[in-house]
């Protein structure tokens, strides 16, 4: 397979090369230049197949011609094999004609997990054959950094320094980075703010001799593997509940677009998805969008769901591209208005066509979704995935022709300050993490200063001590 970049101005490059790159050199994303098709046979065959065996058979033709194609389905089997269900993404039936698709029982309880943990794998046999290294920097406000570093945790070809704003974490998201043991993971407290942290790892790129010389990269929510790994949950979904021969709604609680992207990406190759109902937050840019065709840029604001607090989804660059059928040229001009007037409108008739449709929650209907949940049926569900399955709720009573999926994006735990306001009951972590709070934390603290930060990374990447 090869991939094109959305602006139709850079190179076309293969799996591992996009894989290694996230951004393309125009400033665009990376797609698949065509969308394998899944044929009702097909689905048949991976109704009741073991996750493992379905991802592989989902995500073989992404990585057709890469130098891993042979040790493919090895890597996806390792992925998976640390989640803490034999499902990997099971479902739990709510109501007769809506399911709940937990996608937390990976080593950080978020639904990132389910692609980063494979992406790591990805990253490191495909640098083992080329003989190359990489240093992968990052800026976390707390809730990313985890996965990422889990991502990397003991990879041989990636050394990862993640930089955080010292005292302003969670204690639950900072002992999650901090308590990794892993000689290739270095947590970087910086005296700052989290924009501090982000202008740091900003100007870290635009030093060109310093990004040379460290190989830098990042596990960012734009690269295309993270998009293609979570395909493959909407396909078990789907052929779980009956596709081929019945179709399927899903509700997935958005900020980058990057989840409901791969929903999209699905419904492409094959998969009888009805409607992909995205659900915000107060950060309604997207919903917005979806109610009158018009994405226009508003402040950001802070709420308890605060892996969707964003102003633009970078993913929906993606969407556009696949809707102007292609046209780098009008994708860009679109963009380019966007950048300048903070808005841009799309053409009605192309809306016709979509599956999409918008519902946003408040931080108050949250919090009364959560403790509907919790009398309803029982179950604790956090702040993320509250907005997904009212968004499910709400678009089922707008037309219920088919069964719906919601997005469990995160395990309560991580959110329990909201979890218990709203039900009164604490959730707790599960067993291989009950005693995060007794471990021993692994982190330096350093001023914001760029030069000590630099000469830090340097000191600790296995690739400088390589070149010495
Ligand atoms: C990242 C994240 C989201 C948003 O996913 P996108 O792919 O950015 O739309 C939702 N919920 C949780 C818990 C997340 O960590």
């Amino acid at each position: 397979m090869r991939y094109f970049s959305t602006r139709g101005r850079a190179p076309v490059l293969s799996f591992d090369d996009v894989l290694l790159t996230g951004l393309a050199r125009d400033g665009g994303l990376y797609l698949p230049e065509s969308w394998p098709q899944l044929s009702p046979d097909d689905l048949h065959q991976l109704s009741g197949a073991p996750y493992a065996e379905v991802a592989r058979r989902v995500m073989a033709p992404f990585v057709a011609g890469s130098v891993i194609e042979k040790d493919f389905g090895q890597l996806v089997e390792e992925a998976y094999a640390g989640f803490e269900h034999a499902s990997v993404t099971p479902l739990r039936q709510l109501d007769p004609d809506l399911w709940l698709m937990d996608l937390f029982h990976g080593p950080t309880l978020a639904f990132k997990d389910v692609a980063l943990q494979l992406l790591g794998r990805l990253f490191d046999a495909v640098l083992e054959a080329r003989g190359e290294r990489l240093t992968i920097v990052g800026a976390t406000s707390g809730d990313t950094g985890s996965a990422a570093i889990e991502a990397c945790r003991d990879r041989e070809r990636v050394d990862i320094f993640i930089l955080h704003p010292h005292g302003r974490t969670s204690e639950v998201q900072r002992r999650q980075m901090t308590t990794v043991e892993a000689p290739n993971v270095h947590n970087i407290a910086v005296e700052g703010t989290f924009d501090d942290c982000q202008d740091l790892v900003k100007a870290m790129f635009n030093d060109g001799g310093f990004r040379d010389r460290l190989q830098l990269s990042a596990v960012n929510s734009i690269n295309w593997a993270r998009i293609m790994a979570q395909i493959v949950y909407y396909v078990q979904a789907a052929v779980s509940l009956g596709a081929p021969d019945r179709r399927v709604s899903f509700a997935v609680p958005t900020g980058n677009f990057g989840n409901v992207f791969a929903g999209y990406a699905a419904r492409r190759m094959g998969v009888p998805i009805e409607r992909l109902v995205v659900g915000s937050n107060r950060n309604d840019i997207l919903t917005r969008f979806f109610e009158n065709g018009v994405m226009a840029v508003e402040d950001v604001y802070p709420t308890l769901s605060p892996s969707m607090d964003i102003q633009v989804s970078s993913n929906f660059e993606r969407l556009l591209c696949d809707l102007y059928e292609r046209d780098g040229a009008r994708v860009n001009a679109t963009l380019e208005d966007f950048r300048r007037e903070g808005r841009f409108r799309i053409d009605p008739a192309l809306f016709d066509e979509m599956p999409f449709e918008g519902h946003r929650l408040d931080d108050e209907e949250t919090l009364a979704e959560i403790r509907r949940a919790y009398q309803a049926y029982g179950a604790l569900i956090d702040p993320h995935t509250a907005i997904g399955v009212a968004a499910a709720r709400r678009a089922q009573a707008r037309r219920a022709e088919v069964p719906s999926v919601a997005l469990a994006t995160a395990h309560p735990a991580k959110f329990p300050d909201a979890v218990h306001k709203a039900t009164g009951v604490r959730p707790e972590l599960p067993e291989r993490l009950a005693d995060l709070y007794e471990r021993r934390e692994h982190y330096v603290t350093l001023p914001n200063e760029l030069g000590r930060l630099q000469t830090y990374i340097q000191g600790h990447a296995r690739i400088t001590k390589d070149a010495a």
